[in-house]
Order: C-alpha cells, then structure tokens, then sequence
C-alpha cells in the first residue's frame, strides 16, 4: 500500500531517520545499536537492552517537494510504500513529525505521471 505524509521542512531528516533505523521500545530514540555480545539492541539514550521493532527500515520513502509535484502545501512529502503491517510502525514513526496529508490520491496522480514520463524520457535517449 501507498500513503502520502505531510512532513514539516525543518523535520525531514529526522522523520527519515525514524523510519529507516530501528527505535528504542521504551524512549523511542533511534540511537540504538546492535550488540553482536549481548545478541541484543542497546538504546544509548536510555540504556534499554532488548529486541526492537526494525520492521519499518523495509518500507520505501520517496520524498518529493510539494514545488516538484505542481502542489502548494507547507512541507515535504514522504510518500511510503510498503505492506499493510510495516504501514501501522511507519505511522507510530511518523506522527511526530507530521500528518497524513488529505489530498493523497492528488500526490499519487502527480508522482506517477512524472514516473511515466521518466520512463518515456529513457526512451527517446536510445
Ligand atoms: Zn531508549
């Protein structure tokens, strides 16, 4: 499934860290490691040692300006395509950082015309 995110500017790349590295159960930092060891993850914030939900790292992020799409909204979106279960991490993940935007569907039309396009653009080159 595809959903579109809303994301304020000056939080995107900590939005993107919080989907791509695993994050602390307990405090919810993304400064956790793995200790090969104690065959477990360590948070350093808290010092949580356990497994973690790194499930959301598989989901794929394109991340697009509204300007870049024709739109007008205050942010960037993150446009997150994965399965159902991971959808329901992304968004505990994400909720922090932004709101799921209302005009989706808008988002997707725009992301895959410029997706055909890019492909038609191939072409023409061979
Ligand atoms: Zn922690």
């Amino acid at each position: 499934m595809r959903e579109v995110w809303l994301i304020k500017s000056e939080d995107k790349n900590k939005a993107e860290l919080a989907i791509k590295k695993p994050a602390c159960p307990k405090c919810g930092s993304n400064q956790v490691y793995f200790d090969e060891e104690k065959g477990n993850y360590i948070c350093k914030e808290c010092g949580y040692v356990g497994s973690v939900d790194d499930s959301t790292s598989r989901a794929s992020i394109y991340i697009k300006t509204p300007s870049s799409l024709g739109l007008d909204a205050d942010g960037v979106f993150f446009i997150i395509q994965c399965s159902d279960e991971i959808m329901k991490n992304v968004e505990k993940r994400l909720k922090k950082y932004g709101e799921k935007y209302t005009g989706k569907e808008a988002v997707l039309k725009k992301v895959d015309e410029q997706d055909s396009s890019a492909i038609q653009g191939l072409g023409n080159i061979f």
